[in-house]
């Protein structure tokens, strides 16, 4: 009898935690909570074999919501699956920037590196071309700062009384190494995603960093390799142009004694010889990447310390945050004081991308209201530290109350402006696309569904989901 009830109690766990994994999965929120509240253990359940928790599925789907109730049940952040692989490296790879968001809220470890190739979070971003997760996973680095840009390229002497800014701890991050020397920049180059390359370089990545042979892994370009040497094999023209541009040398060799032009003339990327062949007479100005968002860590810092999902709703006597209409104000940008609620705030900083006019601060985000570049964010003087209230309203989100998200023509076209990035499609990845790591390898059903389904959460994949051996089998194909 004993031995029954046993059994049965773990037979109903299991049960119990597979319904987890599936409402994690399909982004089920209130059977979530549901399931939590009758068993929260249920939040440290892995499926057998790949040990993927319900944080991970949920990750890797773009449930942020649903990642944001099982960290706070009290789940392992930073727990791993059998390949090593955390719920933020899972959220980085498939795109989903709302995901990471939150995850860097709660303060997930960037720095843990995969069992398979020894990659961190960055590396899969930047190999799928995701970034708004690159720019999200640099938060704790970039200081809200305006001489960010000019201490980044040593034009600045206020370096040293800045508390928030360590160059050499941004820089060992950006050029961290993955099995065989390769960085970040190093895969965005490969699979040609310049604007990447662009934000990770304004980052402070070097063009100079070359692949060590160390028997780890196929390397069909040759040991010794610069950045240059892989956007040459996959053939980026822009991603070539920006590297150059950027300093990188067009007569560097590997350890096969190659350089950028023999590496492309090998894999018949006869468009690149007139770009690699000459090095051009000047250098070619880029601006700052329209990726860099100084405020954000600003932001993050106000929201971890006093919340950021309050749903207290606006006094009618007080004036809304004017972009969702609804929420108190609670932070205010400097200079031109024009007041937020903090997750306005937070969204602006996260998903901003138009380029800056030169006058401005690199990085600043201007005003949804003056156009004023904002640096900073500050809280609102007198409000006391928010306590995380108890979550009634999950499913709301900035474009709730968009006008544009039933399709009506907006009248507002701030708060069209801010939410229009994140009306596009989740990109679904291309099936065994995922080499360079494992991945959530029974996830694609559940992909195909949310794909189809209206309430989608608004996470957006940014870019071809493409790994680096999967660019060298096609490379390879069609040589
Ligand atoms: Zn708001
Ligand atoms: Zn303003």
């Amino acid at each position: 009898m004993g031995f029954l009830s046993i059994m049965g109690n773990s037979f109903g766990c299991s049960a119990s935690g597979e319904r987890l994994v599936s409402a994690a999965r399909d982004g089920d929120l209130q059977e979530a909570k549901a399931l939590l509240e009758y068993n929260p253990r249920l939040a440290r359940y892995s499926t057998f074999g790949v040990r993927n928790s319900p944080l991970h599925y949920s990750a890797a789907q773009g449930h942020h919501e649903i990642v944001s109730l099982l960290i706070e049940s009290g789940v392992d952040i930073n727990l791993r699956n059998i390949s090593g692989q955390t719920a933020l490296m899972q959220a980085c790879q498939y795109g989903h920037w709302e995901v990471v968001q939150t995850l860097m809220l709660f303060k997930a470890n960037i720095h843990r590196t995969d069992y398979l190739n020894g990659g961190t979070a960055l590396h899969l971003a930047a190999l799928n071309g995701h970034t708004r997760c690159v720019r999200l996973l640099l938060t704790d680095y970039v200081p809200s700062i305006p001489e960010f840009w000019n201490m980044m390229r040593g034009k600045s002497t206020h370096e040293s009384s800045i508390p928030d800014f360590d160059k050499s701890s941004l820089s060992k991050l950006v050029n961290q190494k993955a099995d065989g020397g390769i960085t970040a920049l190093h895969m965005a180059a490969l699979n040609g995603h310049a604007e990447t390359m662009h934000l990770l370089l304004d980052l402070g990545a070097s063009v100079s960093q070359v692949t060590v042979e160390d028997g780890s892994t196929i390397d069909l370009i040759g040991a010794g390799s610069s950045p240059l040497h892989y956007a040459s094999c996959g053939g980026s023209a822009v991603c070539c142009e920006v590297l150059i541009a950027r300093g990188a040398s067009l007569d560097a060799e590997n350890s096969n004694g190659w350089t950028p032009l023999m590496v492309a003339r090998s894999w018949h990327r006869n468009w690149l010889e007139g770009i690699l062949s000459n090095q051009p007479d000047h250098r070619v100005k880029i601006l700052p990447s329209p990726y860099m968002s100084l405020p954000l860590m600003s932001i993050m810092r106000i929201a971890r310390e006093f919340g950021w999902r309050s749903t207290i709703q606006s006094p009618a006597c007080i004036d809304p945050c004017v972009v969702c209409l609804e929420r108190r104000c609670t932070v205010a940008a400097e200079g031109c004081n024009h007041e937020f609620c903090t997750r306005c705030a937070l969204y602006l900083c996260s998903t901003n991308s138009t380029s800056t006019i030169l006058s401005l601060p690199p990085g600043s985000i201007p005003c949804p209201l003056c156009r004023h570049a904002i640096v900073s964010f500050a809280k609102i003087p007198g409000m006391s530290p928010m306590r995380e209230l108890p979550r009634t309203s999950l499913s709301l989100s900035l474009c709730a109350t968009c006008p544009a998200a039933d399709g009506s023509d907006s009248t507002t076209p701030m708060a069209t402006q801010l939410c229009k990035p994140d009306f596009h499609c989740t990109r679904i990845p291309p099936l065994g696309s995922s080499s360079f790591c494992m991945g959530v390898p029974e996830t694609s059903s559940c992909l195909m569904r949310c794909s189809r389904s209206l309430r989608r959460s608004a996470s957006q994949g940014e870019g071809r989901g493409r790994s680096c051996l999967f660019a060298l089998s096609h490379i390879a194909d069609s040589s």
